[in-house]
């Protein structure tokens, strides 16, 4: 409850105004009671004094009479207005010297004090000394009453002159003024009461606002500023509150936008990222982390489970940074690239893993690789040939029959001929790879340029005894692209139809058209050795061949399927292996109808 800064404000304000008042009550009554005790001594000062000692001298000659108490208490009283005797609170008397008993007074004997008053006592002994001078009249503050004893000594006569005063006029002054204290006491509590409450309105309700403010913006609402309401301390910290939420508010949002553009980035690239804090656990995966890792990574997860095996967590955790660790981890037939590196050293920061799919970087080196081996091979074939031919020609020194020098020669000009193929080949593909390859887009008629490639191949086909046949389906469409490479195309699938059909065999060419009329369709079907299942999916590889042997002796260099498939590939058309049935092999070519013809087609 006295928590609060309104009652702690309340609280010293009441004990201030409490203490201030016992302070002034203290003061004003110990002052009231020594202004009254000193009064007193001037009375009897004024009366009694060094400078009244005439009055004194007629005390004493008052004291000679054989009556003296009767004429001194008539002299007293002819004085009592000058020392202050009122018959009730202060009264004379006046006592037997040597006794001190009562000898007359403006009080009966009962109105002496009980014990024997010091100052009384003091008078005593002087009188029994015989010294008039000393004079009894030493009270203090506290004391019950104040008094005061004047020994007068005449001749035989001695006396003692006994003023007391009961204080009791003092002790009623300051019981009003004690009421008085205590009245404004409460009146003052009460005024202190109200205006520490109006005090504690106007400083403690600006900062309660701010109390509330803070505690809206904690948990996060930045909706309204606070009212400044004056100018003083609490208005400018008001203020300065409002401009700190702004400044807030504003970084709140830029991290927030930072954050939703990170989650994003995560979300939709193609690299897996996946990070953990500081104890090894998964505070985030991405998408492509979880396909990469072909299993589902929950938040919580351990390190140790996913990357355990490649490298010590803790070993991560101490990298400084721009330092990180590189490694390869296989998962399935996937290779994936790890890369692990430390974000913030701080109580927030932990380990974050990258990862990269590089199988098919892997696959492309090894494709190169092999490919490097493949030429390098295809050459030092027939380059040894050359070689070994030309060496036994120059070695023979003329001593070989014509026929057979003739028959070496021919071997080597039909393998320089072969390596040119090769090269040419090889450099139609490079630039095809390279996109260099220029592909002059005509229209025209895919049936005609069909029918020309199989007439040009008919007497290969006669030679071989083979059947071979076009037939289309319909009437066929006009093509939009390159007639000379297209028609190369067909001329090396109908020439590896007749290649590898033994002779006497059938070759049937058909065509049509497909997808909805919006493709042409060439299929090459032969009756001939066929392509075992394990390869068909590799005839398109550069170099690749079936039967080696086969392939070299017909002149084949194994590129040409893959030049076809390249070629097709820039005209947006498949070259693929249909299902085929019984002995032989099929092959299928589609590829798009030119614009202009669909717009004739729908015209007609
Ligand atoms: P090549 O110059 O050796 O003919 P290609 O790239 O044209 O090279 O063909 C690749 C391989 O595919 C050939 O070596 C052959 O083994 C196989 N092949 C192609 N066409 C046929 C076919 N009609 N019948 C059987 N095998 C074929």
């Amino acid at each position: 409850m006295f928590r609060s800064l309104r009652m702690k404000l309340t609280m010293i304000m009441l004990m201030l105004m409490g203490s201030q008042m016992a302070i002034v009550g203290t003061f004003l009554t110990t002052g009231v009671s020594s202004f009254y005790m000193n009064n007193f001594y001037r009375q009897l000062d004024s009366v009694f004094g060094l400078d009244q000692r005439e009055f004194v001298s007629d005390l004493r000659n008052a004291a000679d009479d054989d009556n003296g108490a009767e004429s001194l208490r008539e002299m007293l009283d002819a004085n009592a207005g000058p020392l202050g005797i009122d018959y009730h609170t202060r009264n004379y008397f006046v006592l037997d010297g040597e006794t001190g008993a009562w000898l007359a007074g403006s009080a009966s004997a009962d109105a002496l004090p009980m014990e024997q008053s010091l100052n009384l006592l003091t008078a005593r002994t002087a009188v029994a000394r015989g010294d008039s001078t000393a004079v009894g009249d030493d009270s203090y503050l506290n004391a019950e009453y104040m008094d005061a004893a004047i020994p007068i000594l005449s001749g035989e006569h001695s006396y003692i002159i006994y003023i007391l005063d009961n204080q009791e006029t003092l002790t009623g002054l300051n019981q009003q003024l004690f009421h008085i204290i205590l009245q404004s006491l409460v009146l003052g509590l009460l005024i202190t009461a109200l205006l520490s409450f109006l005090l504690a309105k106007t400083m403690v309700g600006p900062l309660e606002k701010l109390t509330a403010g803070a505690e809206e913006v904690a948990a996060g609402k930045f909706g309204t500023a606070l009212p400044v309401e004056s100018t003083d301390e609490i208005g400018t910290l008001t203020g300065t509150f409002n401009e700190m939420a702004g400044v807030l508010h504003t970084t709140l949002a830029a991290m927030e936008n930072e954050r939703d553009k990170l989650d994003t980035l995560f979300l939709y690239m193609t690299d897996g990222v996946v990070a953990f804090d500081m104890s090894g656990a998964v505070i985030h995966c991405n998408p492509a982390a979880t396909n990469m890792l072909q299993r589902k990574v929950e938040i919580g997860s351990r390190y140790d489970d996913l990357f355990g095996g490649l490298f010590a967590f803790g070993d991560m955790l101490a990298l400084k940074r721009p330092s990180h660790a590189e490694g390869e981890m296989m998962v399935g037939e996937r290779t994936l690239e790890l890369l692990l590196a430390p974000f913030s050293h701080q109580e927030l920061g932990g380990v974050l893993a990258v990862l990269h799919d590089v199988t098919e970087r892997h696959r492309n080196e090894e494709r190169r690789k092999e490919f490097v081996a493949n030429v390098s091979h295809e050459l030092r074939t027939p380059l040894t040939n050359v070689r070994s031919y030309a060496e036994t020609l120059r070695d023979a020194d003329g001593e070989i029959p014509p026929d057979m020098s003739n028959n070496f020669l021919d071997i080597i000009i039909n393998e320089t001929d072969r390596m040119t193929h090769i090269v040419q080949d090889l450099l139609i593909l490079s630039r095809l790879d390279a996109g260099n390859t220029e592909i002059a887009f005509t229209r025209f008629p895919f049936g005609e340029a069909i029918e020309s490639v199989v007439r040009a191949n008919a007497l290969n086909a006669r030679a071989r005894n083979h059947e071979l046949t076009f037939r289309a389906e319909e009437e066929l469409p006009c093509i939009e692209g390159d007639r000379n490479r297209l028609e190369q195309v067909m001329m090396n699938i109908i020439g590896n139809a007749i290649k590898y059909t033994p002779d006497g065999g059938h070759i049937r060419v058909t065509a049509g058209l497909t997808g909805d009329r919006q493709q042409v369709w060439m299929d090459v079907w032969d009756d001939g050795i066929g392509i075992p299942e394990e390869s068909r999916a590799r005839v398109f590889e550069r170099f690749y061949r079936v039967d080696k042997a086969r392939s070299r002796e017909s002149g084949g260099t194994g590129l040409g399927l893959s030049i076809a498939w390249e070629i097709i590939q820039r005209h947006r058309g498949t070259l693929t292996l249909p299902p085929h049935d019984g002995p032989g092999t099929t092959f299928r070519v589609t590829l798009p109808v030119a614009q202009k013809s669909r717009a004739e087609e729908a015209s007609s």
